[in-house]
């Protein structure tokens, strides 16, 4: 069956290459994803999931499915979705599988769901090379640590190269099972570049924005220079990590004297940390304070308004709620490793970010840039 969307709708963005859509700069692999589906055996159901950035493209994406798909229902997940930690396994009692658009495989988890799912990762076709020379060049040696998101991760080879061909040595790590590939950071997870830490003069990120570089950033003493291939601008983060570390400082010392604190655990599958939550809670209880177990899917005030009354809240679910969206909430949100400060078993000086490791420990030294 032909795809009907097309003859609908001639200004579509999924049929207009050249259209400024996200489609422009991303390649989703429609086509392998529906040659996946159509030989998918009995296939009656599919549900899709998408990243803040594609769900304004989600009715349209799933129009052609359906229209691609004779006898296949389609069904779209409209909650928000940042990461592979959070499938949508509520879908699993209606769908056969779930295809989850813009994000890779999060393999530490595969064990906790019985849904098949098919990653397809938004790959941006910007090339990098030449932002990720000019970066490397303001790193105080050679020896430079490529470190990226799914969306590059695709163009890492040619990162290589051309670094090797202006002469710098690119060394790139592998990261726990947390992460599917090599290089790859997560706003949570940056054990593709501790792997290599001691080989590297320094990291050169491939990407946009400050989420993904601060958290190697919290995890290494070496620089960090970012590339972004979409303004071809280079730069460091400035005075963003001393910012940081002074919201975290403040925010335990607000902490300090609370009596009752909530403790969050998070229901999404990549999330859940409640073996932690009832340790610290142990924790709390023998320092004299009260703690209660929260348990919820969407981390915002609106859910959180009802337990205004608590003192302080700490979180076990994903660590940059706490780091990057303090301000929403009126009381302190400390991670674990900042509970523990407040609560005199750890040091100030002993500060670490609460990094969302994988089950299986990133293998150390570099990748063959071969195998990227
Ligand atoms: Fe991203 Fe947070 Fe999920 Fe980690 S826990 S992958 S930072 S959304």
């Amino acid at each position: 069956m032909v795809n009907t969307l097309s003859r609908t709708n001639p200004d579509s963005p999924l049929e207009t290459p050249a259209a400024p859509s996200v489609f422009s700069s991303y390649d989703l692999d429609l086509a392998g994803t529906l040659a996946k589906l159509r030989a998918w055996p009995d296939l009656k159901t599919v549900g899709l999931q998408f990243p803040d950035g594609l769900r304004d493209y989600a009715a349209e994406i799933a129009q052609r499915f359906e229209g691609e798909l004779p006898g296949v229902a389609v069904v779209v997940n409209a909650d928000p979705s940042y990461g592979a930690c959070d499938l949508a396994l509520n879908m699993q009692k209606w769908v056969d599988v779930l295809v989850h658009f813009g994000h890779t495989e999060m393999p530490s988890i595969n064990h906790l769901h019985t849904m098949p799912v098919i990653f397809v990762p938004a790959r941006h076709r910007a090339d990098v090379s030449a932002v990720t020379v000019k970066a490397a060049g303001e790193l105080p040696g050679r020896r430079v640590g490529l470190l990226t998101t799914a969306q590059h991760a695709h163009q890492l080879k040619e990162a290589a190269e051309a670094l090797r061909k202006a002469g710098f040595e690119p060394v790139v790590g592998v990261g726990d099972n947390r992460v599917a590939g090599a290089a790859q950071l997560l706003g949570c997870n940056f054990t593709a570049g501790t792997s290599v830490e001691p080989l590297v003069d320094g990291f050169v990120y491939i990407g946009s924005g400050d989420f993904h570089p601060i958290a190697i950033a919290f995890g290494t003493k070496k620089p960090v220079v970012l590339a972004d291939p979409y303004t071809n601008e280079v730069r460091d983060l400035g005075g963003k990590m001393d910012l940081l570390l002074r919201q975290r400082h403040a925010a335990i010392a607000r902490a300090r004297d609370a009596k009752s604190v909530g403790i969050l655990v998070s229901l999404r599958v990549g999330q859940e940390r409640m073996l932690l939550a009832k340790g610290l809670k142990r924790l709390l209880e023998q320092s004299g304070r009260r703690a209660t177990i929260i348990a919820l899917d969407f981390f915002s005030w609106d859910n959180l308004q009802y337990f205004r009354h608590l003192d302080a809240l700490v979180n076990t679910g994903c660590p940059r709620v706490t780091t990057d969206d303090y301000a929403r909430y009126p009381m302190p949100m400390l991670t674990p490793q900042e509970l523990e400060i407040v609560l005199g078993r750890r040091s100030w000086e002993d500060y670490a970010f609460d990094e969302f490791k994988g089950t299986k420990p990133a293998p150390k030294g570099r990748a063959r840039v071969a195998d990227v």
